[in-house]
């Protein structure tokens, strides 16, 4: 303890320097706490953690939340026919929790609205067996039920192509290599963060100089999955059948190849192929048969209903306003949308019913934040970050984007939190390599050590709408979270039996609370210098 009393004696030094030397040394004794409460910027207001708490876990609607999105809504493609219901009930939801200037916020000309209706998949010869397979998004369907032979077909080079014209008509194209299925988890189980684990992502990670990007070598004979999708399509294929996950028991599919570049227009679904990804199993089953030169025949019928014209997807934002530091913003978030194939219990279903249960919490136990709090639920998530990126855009400019922008509202964001890591329960927070927030967003986690929430992490890390937010140069955040058992993200499997409830109840009582001080605080979160 010889650094607590050298620091304590120095009592000729100003208060203010005083304070910040001692910080330095971390809140080790009870003198130090109780000075430190004063001007402390990470003060904790511990009888609001204590509502926080209490309402979050002893009053927790985040099951009935989940539940009601996943069972009741269901999948959600952005623009979808599915999705705007979805949208309509999240917007009278945020009203109904008692959030102000609810608003659904149009941010691109996102194509043609795309529905799975109907499909059905059968294996018939050489032995009986109902498949499981979703359409890719935004191909078409068929015309009613289809009986076709099934054919193996290794699509790479112009020579392929020109070998196989002509002879694919009305055939079920099995168009990928078999998957290779991955019986880790079968064997493993999932197992939750360890402490090793914790302590590893708190190293610091120093960010080696971005490597050169590979030189792209231009290969004339290579065909694109757009060529190859067109090919099939001009020959006239029943279908085109896809496995590429490897996952057990599970179909992963996404959008048809080319459609980020025509906007999922309803005119290019409608120069697609019919396409259908299907479980490893199913897949290489049919595929084994082939390589023995037995003939399979399958039966399919897909239908799927497709908009008539383009349409704007919309985020939706509503808000719990500010007093005295109204026009300053802490924001909270999570991806609306998901794939097509389930109702996306984890990714993003979770994450959205944290931040609304974070913010119904807020309202319940009557917080008056001094800056506004403003939840999003964006979308067009799943393709690329467009709804946040347009927000950002939008609202507070992009001064690093290739035409720099720079709105009023820049300097008025306190900070973005995100969660689309899974459902899992938060254990830390990512700094994403800013040192100067380590401070605060450290600070806050003080109140729930209890729970797990422990570890401050450097790291950057992606692929979700906090970057949005980074990219432009704003303080955006996304949660350290356990890895859970489970169907996991963009597959057929992803229901509300996987869901650890209990650990999206501490989610959404963390994220109040740091929405809740992020809102209250003195300083303001220092961004990345
Ligand atoms: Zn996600």
């Amino acid at each position: 303890m010889a650094t607590e009393a050298t620091e304590t004696t120095e009592s000729t030094e100003p208060e203010s320097k005083r304070f910040r030397r001692l910080r330095r040394f971390g809140r080790c004794s009870i003198l130090l706490a109780t000075v430190a409460f004063a001007s402390d910027p990470v003060a904790i207001d511990w009888a609001m953690v204590a509502k926080i708490r209490e309402e979050g876990l002893q009053r927790s609607r985040v099951a009935d939340l989940e539940s009601y999105m996943t069972d009741v809504l269901g999948a959600r493609l952005t623009l979808s026919e599915d999705m705007k219901r979805a949208q309509a009930w999240a917007m009278a939801e945020m009203r109904r929790i008692g959030l102000v200037n609810v608003a659904a916020e149009p941010f691109m000309d996102f194509g043609a609205a795309w529905d799975n209706e109907y499909v059905s998949l059968h294996l018939l010869e050489p032995d009986y067996q109902p498949m499981v397979g979703y359409p890719i998004a935004h191909t078409p369907g068929t015309n009613g039920k289809v009986v076709a032979d099934a054919v193996i077909v290794d699509l790479q080079t112009r020579q392929d192509l020109e070998s196989w014209r002509g002879k694919l008509g009305g055939k079920a194209v099995l168009s990928t290599p078999p998957a290779a299925v991955d019986m880790a988890p079968l064997v493993n189980g999932t197992p939750r963060r360890t402490a090793e684990e914790l302590a590893a992502l708190e190293r610091t990670v120093i960010v080696p100089a971005r490597p050169e990007p590979p030189r792209r070598i231009a290969n004339a004979e290579v065909i694109t999955p757009l060529q190859r999708a067109a090919f099939f399509k001009s020959e006239g294929v029943a279908a085109v059948l896809e496995s590429s996950s490897g996952w057990l028991g599970a179909v992963r599919g996404f959008s048809r190849p080319g459609s980020r570049d025509d906007r999922w227009s309803a005119a290019g679904d409608s120069a697609a192929p019919v396409m259908i990804a299907i479980t490893p199993e199913h897949y290489n089953r049919m595929y084994r048969i082939l390589k023995r030169d037995i003939p399979v025949k399958v039966e399919l019928e897909v239908r799927n209903r497709i908009g008539p014209r383009a349409e704007q997807a919309v985020n939706l934002v509503g808000e719990i306003a500010g007093s005295d530091l109204r026009n300053e913003v802490v924001m909270i978030g999570a991806h609306f949308d998901t794939w097509h194939a389930s109702p996306n219990a984890s990714d993003n279903t979770s994450g959205v019913a944290v931040v609304l249960e974070a913010m119904r919490i807020l309202k319940a136990v009557g917080a008056k934040p001094r800056r506004t709090i403003r939840v999003a639920l964006w979308s067009g998530e799943e393709q690329g970050l467009w709804g946040s990126r347009a927000y950002v855009r939008e609202h507070f400019g992009n001064p690093n984007d290739s035409m720099p922008t720079k709105k009023p509202a820049y300097d008025r964001l306190q900070a973005y939190f995100n969660q689309d890591y899974g459902p899992g329960a938060y254990r830390g927070i990512y700094l994403q390599g800013n040192e100067h927030a380590r401070t605060l967003l450290g600070g806050w986690m003080e109140p729930f050590r209890d729970m797990g929430m422990t570890t401050v992490s450097n790291q950057s890390v992606g692929s979700t709408d906090h970057i949005a937010f980074d990219e432009a140069g704003l303080p955006g955040f996304q949660f350290l979270q356990d890895r859970v058992p489970g169907g996991g993200g963009h597959t057929n499997l992803d229901f509300f039996d996987s869901i650890p409830v209990e650990d999206l109840m501490k989610n959404a009582v963390i994220m109040a609370s740091y929405a809740y001080h992020a809102a209250i605080s003195d300083v303001r979160i220092p961004r990345k210098k």
